[in-house]
């Protein structure tokens, strides 16, 4: 048996079938590094970012521990954002498929108290959330911790440098002395460790190497005017042709301002910012991941926790200001072992920032000397996929077959020019190749999917 398999974990063989069911064949390293000990009950300090499969080693063992008879807070997660916590809520319950009965909540700012006091109400085993909103449900003594054993603070860099500090302590001293503390951090700030040595016993250190290393992404950066970047991208667009390219700027306005300028030469991008509702982001998620578009302008607060596998390029049209964002940013892209590319424009103010991420990376992201030009007679190619959006989901009952079916009944389409198909509650999505998307929307409209017709339209 080798050493990364699940299997050499004491684990009920129900967890084990239920990971080999996620397609979780071997552990990923921050896996094999931290959970014999997060299952030995041992707390922990561990370097690990987003993708790495972080949230199965605290997860695992935080559901080892549980007890589904008792209604008391058992575990809980606090997270930066409600982007991460969602995400982690998500993969806790499909870690958690294995046991009867567990219930796990995601509590986070921005959104209503009424729902989430009736949730907590109805006894909770996990709770994920944002330290802010968690502080004030236990001022309301709608959220209890005093039975918990399990603490895992989750890119607890990033909810220092969000100022969370003191929500954070608020938090632990309403939690037993007997807990489990275990902290993710991608990078180890003087502060985070006096939150260790504050809140936990003789951790084990854990760090996994960086996951892009130069031979997984490779750096670069240009010297830009601040009023040409809608140019600058352009050009370098150009240059690299990338299949799927996440553009990041430091704020929502320089994400919409670059998207028109972008529209105006004919470059189709979508945006995705902080404050978007939820629907709007999935809508958006879905047409980037599935193919649709070639490029996603985002700001970080709306790129935390997005796990998108195929981004073969980073563009930073803005330097963020702590370089750890920036680590943050460009791994995004060369994940899974695939290559990936990470461009950077740079001003003159910003060269200093530029040298702050050298620092912190201890090697020199490459200068390159001067921009491309736009050459105004090439055209980038389109995206080769288009979505369809039918309007019934999971509420009715629609799953991927049965949309598959219908485009490719007797004389429909071939199923290797359909690719993605994702189905919220309401709607569901299809992604077809470009060329045959009018014939694919014709279909479906005339047609019926599970004996039913839908409405359909083209994004
Ligand atoms: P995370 O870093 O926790 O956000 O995980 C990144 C992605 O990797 C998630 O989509 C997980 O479902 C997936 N994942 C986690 N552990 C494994 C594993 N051992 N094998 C395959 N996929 C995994």
């Amino acid at each position: 048996m080798n050493t990364t398999s699940f299997a050499n974990l004491k684990l009920p063989e129900t967890a084990i079938a239920n990971l080999t069911q996620l397609g979780y064949e071997t552990m990923t390293p921050i896996q094999s590094q931290s959970l014999p000990y997060v299952l030995e009950g041992r707390d922990l300090i561990a370097q690990a970012q987003t993708g790495s499969g972080k949230t199965a080693a605290f997860g695992i063992g935080m559901l080892e521990k549980l007890n589904p008879r008792s209604f008391a807070v058992q575990g809980l997660v606090l997270c930066p954002t409600r982007e991460l916590a969602t995400q982690v809520a998500n993969e806790l319950r499909r870690l958690a498929r294995y046991l009867d009965n567990i219930k796990i909540v995601s509590i986070s700012g921005g959104q209503p108290m009424g729902p989430q006091i009736g949730s907590l109400e109805h006894g909770a085993h996990i709770v994920v959330g944002t330290p802010g909103r968690l502080c004030d449900h236990l001022r309301k003594g709608t959220l209890v911790l005093d039975r918990l054993n399990t603490l895992v603070l989750d890119e607890a860099d990033r909810m220092l440098d969000m100022g969370f500090e003191d929500d954070i302590s608020a938090i632990i001293a309403t939690t037993p002395d007997t807990r489990q503390t275990l902290l993710f951090s991608a990078t180890y700030p003087e502060l985070i460790e006096a939150i260790s040595a504050r809140y936990q016993r003789e951790p084990v250190r854990v760090s996994v190497e960086a996951q892009h290393d130069d031979t997984s992404i490779q750096q670069f950066a240009w010297p830009c005017e601040v009023g040409n970047k809608a140019e600058a991208i352009h050009a370098l667009l150009q240059k690299y042709q990338p299949d799927a390219a996440v553009i990041f700027c430091n704020t929502r306005q320089a994400c919409n301002d670059l998207a028109t300028e972008m529209k105006s030469v004919g470059l189709r991008a979508l945006v995705l910012h902080g404050d978007m509702d939820q629907l709007d982001r999935d809508q958006v998620l879905i047409q980037f991941s599935n193919g649709s578009f070639r490029y996603l302008l985002a700001t970080d607060v709306a790129a935390r926790g997005l796990d998108i596998d195929t981004v073969d390029m980073v563009i930073n049209a803005d330097l963020p200001q702590d370089p750890a964002i920036y680590t943050h940013r460009i791994g995004r892209t060369g994940r899974a072992g695939r290559q990936g590319i990470a461009l950077s424009l740079y001003t003159e103010k910003d060269s200093f920032r530029l040298q702050r991420i050298d620092e912190l990376q201890r090697q020199p992201v490459k200068r390159m000397p001067s921009l491309p030009t736009v050459n105004p007679q090439k055209e980038l190619a389109p995206a080769t996929m288009a979505t369809l959006c039918i309007a019934g989901g999971r509420k009715e009952k629609l799953r991927p077959g049965d949309i598959l079916g219908a485009l490719t009944v007797a004389g429909g389409l071939d199923a290797t020019s359909i690719g993605k198909i994702n189905i919220t509650n309401f709607k569901s999505f299809v992604a077809v190749e470009r060329s045959i998307s009018t014939q694919a929307l014709e279909q479906l409209r005339e047609g019926k999917i599970k004996g039913r017709q839908f409405k359909v339209r083209r994004l």
